[in-house]
């Protein structure tokens, strides 16, 4: 909340020139805390254990740690000649037992509240789901090690001979405490990175029946207390029950219009392009995404995430209005290349290497922490692939807050748009280019306005001279990869001069996210200090 506030702060005091102190802390914030990476450069590329989150979501995950290791060694009082308990040993285990035991509990309604897709958290922080997830991960790590602590001492605590420790088993709070501490630990072993990567649906299917066993199990744990400890429970059952609840009123309201989506998947450039039409109460937002469930099959709660495309409105004879979300796919090994497949077999061929299909299809959304670009005035975009759609859908809000800036409805301050798209052949970019670029591409007042320019890395085989015919006016070719860390500075130089605030939007490989984010630190430590930098995940 403190970020969101610093940041709506920000936003209103943007408006007059800040003073030189304010802005000089503004730039140290930006480049020793919110920006950079933990230690060294790695952030958005997975290491061995998942992602390192950036040095502000990692201090915040220290924090909490540190609050619990301090909470579970603090003011144990234990003396000779306790009436109770009677030496200090047996003591200071049964407190060190149930202070871990409490703060287990009191942990559980945020492990469940972060890993919720409908959490009211990520909209006051601005957050995103991923950093909420990364928490989630965290908050869940550290009840685990304090429900094992809290498991050891209560046995060492029978063993010492305060209870009958073969006695404790037949008692129904005693194995079941024992349950629970067992599937929070295998709840925790099965989420490790490269199960989440390998077999997401198997991890997520044992996740849900481990996170139910392990609710039941603590249900039965503290039955001893009359309810006293169902405080932690419930809440846990109702943010779970409220999610659901939220998803399932999405999906049926979105896609009521037909439950169906046009699906066409081109060969050459192996890309799948969804269109989907839907119930059009809400405004598109660009870099926002959503889930899309394949509705055929046994696997029908699968569903996996994409970063809205584009959108278009139209009316039907009934008068109603439909809303087509377009989403653009990168077939991989599971989900995506069960679809590419079941288009390729049912689909109508349209020419040699492009095939469509009408499939059942629903899509749950919008999720995601939208942001406007059109408050900026230069705006470089750093894209790796298929990450071209966040681009693309930023670039057609961008091209509505011209239309409304043109009609006086909104102020767009955009003077300069420039795209570095690197990919590994010629026929994506040639697809995007025919098929999402046309405004750009035709001169019009709108587009006189900005100067926009391309940058086209192809690292793939070199593109036949057709594909350039009519191309070249705004987008240069390279058969090199981007050179991220020059780009930036070369922006950031040239726009700082001219006083402009710039964003940098970038989405692709980790690696290239990490460099784009290194570089920006960089520009900011310059004194470049108009940049603000966001950067887009295809995975958490
Ligand atoms: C916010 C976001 C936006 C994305 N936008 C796009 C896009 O516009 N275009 C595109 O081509 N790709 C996008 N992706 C990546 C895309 O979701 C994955 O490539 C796809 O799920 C993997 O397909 P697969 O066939 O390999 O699936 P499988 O092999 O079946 O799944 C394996 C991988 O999918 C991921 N995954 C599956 N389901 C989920 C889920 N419910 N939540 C999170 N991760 C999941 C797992 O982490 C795992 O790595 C996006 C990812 C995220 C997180």
């Amino acid at each position: 909340m403190i970020n969101r506030g610093a940041h709506f702060i920000s936003g209103l005091l943007n408006r007059k020139p800040l003073p030189a102190t304010i802005r000089a802390a503004q730039a140290v914030m930006k480049a020793y805390i919110s920006l950079p990476a933990l230690f060294s450069h790695q952030t958005a590329e997975p290491g061995i254990c998942g992602i390192i989150p950036p040095r502000l979501q990692s201090l915040t995950v220290i924090c909490f740690v540190a609050i619990n290791v301090i909470l579970c060694c603090v003011r144990y009082q234990a003396f000779s000649g306790n009436l109770y308990w009677s030496t200090p040993q047996l003591q200071v285990w049964r407190y060190v037992s149930d202070r871990t035991g409490v703060l287990a509990m009191s942990n559980l309604p945020l492990i469940w509240a972060f890993a919720m897709r409908n959490n009211l958290l990520m909209s006051l922080t601005g957050w995103s789901f991923s950093t909420f997830n990364i928490f989630h991960r965290w908050v869940a790590r550290v009840a685990t090690i304090e429900a094992i602590v809290h498991s050891i001492g209560y046995t060492v605590f029978s063993f010492l001979g305060w209870y009958n420790y073969d006695a404790d088993w037949k008692e129904q709070y005693w194995w079941m405490g024992v349950i629970a501490t067992i599937v929070m630990s295998l709840l925790c072993v099965f989420s490790f990175y490269p199960i989440r990567r390998y077999t997401y649906e198997f991890f997520l299917l044992l996740h849900i029946a481990f996170a139910v066993l392990f609710l039941i199990s603590m249900w039965y744990h503290v039955a001893i207390f009359a309810g006293e400890y169902n405080v932690f429970i419930w809440p846990c059952v109702a943010v779970w029950c409220f999610d659901r609840a939220i998803r399932i009123g999405r999906l049926v309201f979105l896609n009521l219009p037909s439950f169906r989506a046009t699906a066409t998947y081109n060969q050459d450039a192996n890309s799948i392009r969804l269109t989907i039409p839907t119930r059009s109460l809400l405004r598109p937002r660009p870099g926002t995404y959503y889930y899309v469930y394949l509705l055929r099959g046994i696997k029908l709660w699968e569903s996996h995430p994409f970063t809205l495309a584009s959108w278009s409105s139209k009316q039907l004879a009934n008068g109603s209005n439909i809303q087509d979300l377009a989403f653009m796919v990168r077939p991989y090994n599971g989900f995506t290349a069960r679809l590419r497949d079941h288009i390729l077999q049912k689909g109508e061929e349209i020419n040699g290497h492009i095939s469509k299909l009408s499939v059942r299809m629903a899509i749950e959304g919008p999720y995601g922490t939208p942001y406007d670009l059109s408050k900026y005035s230069s705006i470089l975009f750093i894209i790796g692939g298929s990450g071209i759609t966040v681009a693309l859908s930023h670039l057609q809000a961008l091209l509505e807050s011209l239309k409304e800036s043109q009609n006086k409805e909104k102020h767009s301050g955009v003077h300069s748009i420039r795209l570095v798209w690197a990919i590994r052949g010629a026929a994506l970019f040639d697809d995007v280019f025919q098929q999402d670029l046309l405004e750009w591409r035709t001169p019009s007042s709108l587009t006189r306005q900005v100067d926009f320019r391309m940058d086209v890395h192809n690292t793939g085989a070199a593109m036949p001279a057709t594909q350039l015919n009519g191309q070249i006016e705004i987008a240069q070719i390279f058969s090199h990869r981007p050179r991220v860390h020059d780009l930036i500075m070369e922006c950031a130089e040239e726009w700082h001069a001219r006083h402009e605030k710039m964003a940098v939007v970038c989405c692709g490989p980790g690696t290239m996210v990490d460099d784009a984010r290194a570089a920006v630190v960089a520009a900011v430590g310059k004194g470049y200090d108009e940049i603000n930098f966001h950067p887009e995940m295809f995975h958490w």
